[in-house]
């Protein structure tokens, strides 16, 4: 079982966040212009479910009352404009073919705009004004369907991008692991298990005792394989601490540096401070050194080189 992925990894978005100026007020912004060379990495599918409604740019904006985007989908709630017209049932259609597209695309990944009332995940508020609770209403349908979710915000720092990247490689690796036997499953833990450790220790710890009980079963059914696998996987959704990320980076550091013998140049401790550029470049330092040489990254443990 190699750590490694070949797979252009597809990604849809937020048209808005993509260059396409559909916002109600004309504008968008390219925030995947920020992530440089991982930007030809991936295959982008841009979507916008208020262009895709029927309403035009400019249009008056939108707001969710009585309601989060979940309420909206069970008839509780409801979108109005700001001239106080009904939008729900375009909006539905538009977040309908919206998703379509995404899943005709086969998506790994979304990233959205935080803060819409159509596309927020955790925050339908911009600027101070409160447009309804969230999710918004395609936020809603994202999170329904369980898709790996990515907020746009994050495209601008290296550091959360870094961590981003990495966890949805080794997301999508696990997910297309066949793991039919112990061994595999093992396989597969060996791998992840310092980036588990890394994400939410508690939670780890519980998972590796509840792995390990398995482990001891003379027969373990598919289901059990496929419980831990959906385990791993809640996981590795999550973003990291920046501290434990400095933190993992040193020790994973200082490992490859005393077994192998790689020397990156202004790798520091934990404690000593510096601007989040500076740890990006860190971890990207050390990763290309592993890389080059062929060595495991416990930071990083698949290898991400996608075909062009
Ligand atoms: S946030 Fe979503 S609905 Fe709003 S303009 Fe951007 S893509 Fe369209």
């Amino acid at each position: 079982m190699e750590n490694l992925l070949k797979r252009k990894l597809r990604i849809g978005i937020s048209a808005c966040q993509f260059g396409s100026k559909v916002r109600y007020n004309g504008k968008g912004i390219d925030l995947t212009q920020c992530l440089g060379r991982d930007r030809g990495q991936f295959i982008w599918t841009p979507v916008c479910p208020e262009i895709m409604s029927g309403m035009g740019v400019p249009r008056a904006s939108i707001k969710l009352s009585g309601g989060d985007g979940f309420d909206f989908w069970r008839g509780k709630a409801i979108i109005k404009n700001k001239e106080g017209k009904n939008k729900s049932e375009v909006i539905k259609s538009g977040a309908h073919a919206c998703l379509e597209t995404l899943e005709r695309a086969n998506i790994d990944a979304y990233i959205f705009m935080e803060g819409s009332p159509s596309c927020g995940v955790y925050r339908t508020s911009l600027k101070n004004q409160r447009l309804g609770n969230p999710p918004g209403v395609f936020g809603a349908l994202l999170l329904d369907r369980n898709i790996f979710l990515i907020s746009s915000v994050d495209l601008q720092s290296p550091i959360r991008w870094w961590d981003w990247k990495r966890r949805l490689v080794a997301f999508v690796w696990v997910k297309e692991q066949n793991i039919c036997s112990k061994d595999s499953l093992k396989e597969i833990w060996d791998k992840i298990k310092y980036v588990l450790y890394e994400l939410h220790e508690e939670e780890t710890t519980k998972l590796k005792n509840k792995f390990h009980e398995v482990l001891k079963k003379e027969a373990i059914d598919n289901v059990e394989f496929n419980k831990i696998k959906e385990d791993f996987l809640t996981l590795l959704r999550k973003p990291a601490e920046i501290e434990n990320i400095k933190k993992y980076l040193w020790k994973n550091y200082i490992d490859l540096k005393n077994k192998e013998g790689i020397i990156v140049e202004n790798v520091f401790e934990p404690h000593i401070l510096r601007n989040m550029t500076h740890i990006a470049e860190e971890l990207l330092g050390v990763e290309k050194e592993a890389r080059k040489a062929n060595l495991f990254f416990k930071s990083s443990p698949i290898n991400y080189k996608p075909d062009r």
